[in-house]
């Protein structure tokens, strides 16, 4: 079997057009979607990605706001600026950038954001909220890979998952999703004895470790879905935690890094201050972008 390899790239494209025609819509009624990241220090990783959420921001017809502090900007500074945008009406959502310095604590940063203006879904509420099948904002990443799960597979119900990872970003909100979508669901990490053949009975395996090419072809069972969240740069480029070569021989499908989930997490970026925009004006929340 030769795996299926789900183009993410072409996914988030499709899903940023859908927004902009959304956004287009609310222009309409003199709404403009508004997201505002910041950004503290000056670690290149972030400065590239605070680049590109700028500029898919302005692509989709949202205003982009960027606010750039150095990185021996005082915590209290910091909160001061999360406050005057939770108190400002033109911003929908609100994105620090992390990792933040280390004289910052990023739990206090993030729990001071408002809550329906975390567009990354990091707050504790939204956290709590997503526990509890209540309307919350969802992190982006897991967010956009259940958007390709449901994509491929359809209906998650009854399906075996296993989710490698367990950090709040992706692994837990991960396998909180697949539970919501009925999913039997595993959350594997450093201490799982025998994941291997945890694997060898799942529908599904979401790897969300940071290790380059950890998950081997003969711990996927035969048409299983593999996503690939896992961004490690190597001296071969940009690598996933999947060996894709042996994993495509086995799997039905499987996400490519790069253009896989990567693409999807700016994409859900947008399709959550998409949400936050509506869920601020009274409106319905735009249909197929939350969970
Ligand atoms: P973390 O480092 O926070 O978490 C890694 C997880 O992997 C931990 O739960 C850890 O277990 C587990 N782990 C480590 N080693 C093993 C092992 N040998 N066996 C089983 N589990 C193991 O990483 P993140 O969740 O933040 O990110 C994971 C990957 O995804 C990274 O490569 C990151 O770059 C990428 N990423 C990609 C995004 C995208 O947009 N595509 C967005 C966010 C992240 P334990 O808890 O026991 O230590």
């Amino acid at each position: 079997m030769t795996a299926q390899i789900i183009d993410g790239k072409a996914f988030a494209a499709n899903l940023r057009t859908r927004i902009a025609t959304e956004v287009a819509r609310m222009n309409e009624q003199g709404i403009t979607p508004g997201l505002a990241v910041v950004l503290v220090g000056e670690d290149p990783a972030s400065q590239v990605y605070v680049r590109s959420k700028g500029r898919m921001t302005k692509e989709v017809g949202m205003a982009s706001f960027e606010h750039k502090l150095p990185a021996d900007t005082p915590q209290a500074d910091l909160l001061a600026l999360v406050e005057r945008l939770n108190a400002d009406p033109a911003v929908n959502g609100i994105l620090v950038q992390l990792p933040l310095p280390d004289h910052m604590d990023e739990a206090a940063v993030i729990n001071a954001i408002t809550p329906d203006k975390d567009v990354d879904g990091f707050h504790i509420l939204n956290v709590g909220r997503l526990a509890t099948g209540q309307k919350a904002m969802v992190p982006c990443t897991p967010l956009g890979c259940l958007m390709l799960l449901r994509d491929r597979l359809g209906s998650l119900a009854g399906k075996n998952a296993v989710v490698i990872g367990r950090s709040n970003i992706v692994g837990k909100p991960m396998a909180q999703l697949l539970l919501r979508d009925s999913a039997t669901v595993t959350v594997a990490h450093s201490r799982t004895a025998d994941l291997p053949g945890l694997c060898r009975h799942a529908d599904i395996v979401v790897a969300a470790v940071g290790r380059a090419g950890f998950v081997k072809g003969d711990w996927i069972k035969p048409g299983a879905t593999v996503i690939d969240v896992g961004i490690n740069r190597t001296e071969d480029g940009l690598v996933g935690d999947v060996d894709q070569a042996s994993v495509e021989k086995v799997a039905g499908a499987m996400t490519p890094v790069p253009g896989g989930v990567g693409p999807m997490t700016i994409a859900c970026l947008l399709a959550n201050t998409l949400t936050a925009t509506a869920r601020a004006n009274g409106l319905p929340d735009p249909e197929g972008l939350t969970p």
